[in-house]
Parts: structure tokens; sequence; C-alpha cells
């Protein structure tokens, strides 16, 4: 048995191999291929963002879990992380701070949230 989180309400389904795989809470189709490989491509790449972003001279924390997102967000499905920027022991609180990070996310394939000034977000996927 398998199990996949669904990317409309969060939830943890599992399933054998049939398809389409069905959430039971939402009933919505879930996409199983493409969820499952982007959450592995965000997991793969966002430790070579931070690495990149140490190599910079940044550190950098997690906001608290709690934190709210928007429905559907990336952050629900384990393919999305916000990132607290500091330099010097500043916090870096703007989106242009991010861009060097933002770029180099980008080209790894990301999706960065400065491009609709959510600078600190980082996401994979559509
Ligand atoms: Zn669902
Ligand atoms: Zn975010």
């Amino acid at each position: 048995m398998n199990h996949v989180i669904c990317q409309h309400c969060g939830c943890i389904e599992y399933y054998y191999s049939i398809k389409p795989v069905r959430c039971s809470t939402c009933m919505e189709v879930i996409e199983v291929s493409k969820l499952g490989e982007e959450q592995r491509a965000f997991a793969r790449n966002f430790p070579l963002l931070l690495l990149y972003a140490f190599s910079l001279g940044y550190t950098v924390t997690f906001p608290p879990e709690h934190t709210r997102h928007i429905a559907n967000s990336r952050h629900f499905d384990g393919r999305a992380k916000d990132i607290n920027l500091f330099k010097d022991g500043k916090y870096l609180a703007k989106t242009e701070d991010h861009l060097p990070l933002g770029l180099f996310w980008e080209f790894l394939g990301g999706v960065w949230g400065g491009r609709w000034n959510d600078g600190n977000h980082y996401s994979w996927g559509e």
C-alpha cells in the first residue's frame, strides 16, 4: 500500500495501484505521480538552496509551522517552505533581499514567491 498527500485538502490518502486515486475526504482526484515527483524534487533541491545561502554568508531560520497560508498552498503538501533570512545578525524582511536566492532557486527549477511579492517563499510545481 502507498500513501500520498491530497493536493486539494492536504489529508493523507492510502491507496493500492488502482487509478485514479480519489481523496476519501474531499473526493477530488489526486494526481499521484506528478505530486510525488514534485515533492521529491522540492526535497532534493531545497538543501542546495540552503547551502547556497550559507555560501553567500547568510544565516536562516524557519517560521513557526502554524504560520497561516492561503488555501491550496504548496505548504500543505510538502512542496514549499518559507525562509527567514539574516546577514550579520540583521533580519532581512524585504522581497528584494531574497533576490539572489530566488534567482538561484529558479535556476534549479523552483518557483520563487518574490514574483508575487512573497520573497521568503520557495516552492515547487505550477
Ligand atoms: Zn482531499
Ligand atoms: Zn510560503
